[in-house]
């Protein structure tokens, strides 16, 4: 019944977009990419034609980050007061239209319903959280010195590119987006070619919300080619990038003759650390939850399970019957816990891990296979008996599919979970309060959570080390990124100039 009535919302939110396709935005005008190209968009749940999207090329970047740089001083300059009431405005929008943002999000991306429209409402979290942070955006210190009245203020950088991935799209381009325009950036957005529907959206809500036209501008397009452009562009000075690691690589290299300032949330492989004298069953909750949720296409997933040898039998039958129940299905149905995976090729890789697995020794436990139907469905999957060499627990996967490996100590937990290139979060289920700091201590990830799932709190830094990125997001961290530090000093008279030629 439910899944009916929410197809039938969906289908009515929707039909704007068969009618007209995805326009990009630039300067406050909706417009067809310059060449009139566009890309088709299809669900992952059925394989169906939702909407043509304009594919933008380096002319509409162009245009948009000229758009940018005309609306950067005005947006700079407008009061902080303003600013703020525009992004609370923008919240507003969101909430109002959260259930068209989370059927859509759906749809486009496979995510299931109950996680998605959390996923809106913490978008709208993001622009309330900047919001009122726009209000001390400048402020720096005053640092006196005996001849030196020093003064530090910050401005923003200037007209910013936003590039995001296909996974949670829209929650990822608040969190992006919010900070850059609190900051009083300007900002181009290239969002992912396989997830478009709610990037527009969010976009109206802005301009609907009082957002001067050319604040944030937004073009379609493929990433070698509109995301290429947008990273090269001489007038866009910094560049927030959320994807894999190896995109982030490419990024580096294409912004190199720029300059370009770079910001990277990339991939990761996170180990979740379970001793014997932990809290089991929480252990289990969370070990579950923070892989099987969003479809395991999550970057903070706890995709290596390291668990002490002496509990491991017990904790890891209880985990599979647990993980054989859990409901894969339509993402529109409230009771769906896993739906179709975001595209084939992904689908495709993903499953490519069930032979590798096998080649390499591991055992399935769990799951292991597609299910047959339309649409990129996959069973939740553990692979036991895995050791830390194989490529199931080196390579992000990006899917519902956990690699669990035993350890003896906690030495070697701890070596086990940092031999991986990847360094974005770990999670530590133990008792023993000295061991938590010991190994919070040690372990290298850029965020931890000890005896939790992960608990995003905005005024923390959120970002990884390693191949998991640079820089940090949340709080007034993200203002370091978009905004420039600048030093005055004002000499209180008494201070000694040395004279030359004298
Ligand atoms: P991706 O790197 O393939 O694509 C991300 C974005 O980059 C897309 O918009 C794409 O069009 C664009 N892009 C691709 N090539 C480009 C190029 N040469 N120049 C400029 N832009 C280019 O990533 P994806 O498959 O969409 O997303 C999944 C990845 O994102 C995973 O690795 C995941 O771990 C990572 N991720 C990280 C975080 C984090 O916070 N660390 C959050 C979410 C996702």
């Amino acid at each position: 019944m439910i899944l009916t009535e929410n197809t039938r919302k969906l289908h009515g939110y929707l039909a704007r977009f068969s009618e007209t396709g995805i326009l990009n935005q630039i300067g406050g005008k909706s417009v067809s990419a310059r060449d009139g190209r566009t890309f088709e968009n299809r669900s992952p749940v059925d394989e169906s034609f939702i909407c043509n999207v304009a594919q933008g090329n380096a002319a509409d970047i162009d245009t948009a980050a000229a758009a940018a740089k005309s609306a950067f001083p005005a947006w700079r300059d407008i009061a902080a007061t303003e600013r703020k009431n525009i992004l609370h405005r923008i919240a507003d929008g969101i909430e109002a239209r959260a259930e068209e943002i989370a059927l859509c999000e759906c749809w486009d991306t496979g995510q299931a319903l109950r996680f998605m429209s959390k996923a809106a409402l913490r978008g709208a979290a993001n622009f309330r959280f900047f919001a009122d942070k726009a209000l001390s955006a400048r402020d720096g210190q005053t640092l006196p010195s005996p001849t030196l009245i020093n003064m530090t203020t910050r401005l923003p950088i200037g007209p910013v590119g936003v590039i995001t991935p296909w996974n949670t799209p829209f929650m990822l381009s608040t969190w992006k987006i919010a900070p850059a325009l609190a900051a009083g950036c300007t900002v181009v957005h290239k969002p992912a070619e396989f997830s478009p529907l709610t990037a527009r959206i969010l976009m109206e809500i802005a301009e609907e919300s009082g957002l001067p036209p050319g604040v944030w501008n937004l073009v379609n397009g493929l990433g070698e080619d509109a995301g290429k452009a947008l990273t090269e562009h001489p007038d866009i000075r910094a560049i927030a990038f959320v994807g894999e690691s190896k995109t982030g690589s490419m990024i580096m290299k294409q912004g190199a003759d720029t300059l370009k300032r770079v910001h990277f949330e990339l991939g990761g492989k996170n180990p979740v650390i379970v001793f014997e004298d932990a809290d089991l069953d929480r252990a289990l909750d969370a070990a579950i939850f923070m892989i099987f949720s969003l479809n395991g296409e999550r970057c903070t997933s706890s995709s290596r399970l390291l668990v002490q040898e002496t509990i491991a039998d017990d904790f890891l039958a209880k985990m599979v019957s647990r993980i054989n129940a859990i409901k894969v299905g339509h993402p529109l149905d409230p009771t769906t816990e896993i739906g179709p995976l975001i595209h084939k090729t992904h689908f495709d890789k993903v499953c490519s891990y069930f032979d590798i697995a096998k080649q390499d020794g591991a055992t399935i436990a769990a799951g292991g296979h597609a299910i047959d139907q339309p649409g990129y469905y996959v069973r939740p999957t553990l692979f036991t008996a895995a050791s830390n060499d194989m490529r199931i627990a080196q390579e992000e996967i990006f899917g519902p599919v956990l690699t669990s490996i035993t350890f003896a100590d906690e030495a070697e937990a701890l070596r086990i979970a940092n031999d991986t290139p990847y360094g974005l979060t770990a999670y530590v289920w133990t008792n023993d309060i000295t061991r938590a700091l010991r190994i919070t201590n040690e372990l290298e990830a850029g965020m931890i959570w000890v005896n939790s799932a992960n608990v995003r709190h905005l005024p923390t830094p959120f970002g990884g080390v390693k191949a998991s990125g640079i820089g940090r997001d949340g709080g007034d961290w993200s203002f370091d990124f978009y905004m420039e530090q600048k030093h005055i000093g004002i000499a209180t008279g008494n201070d000694k100039i040395p004279r030359l030629g004298a």
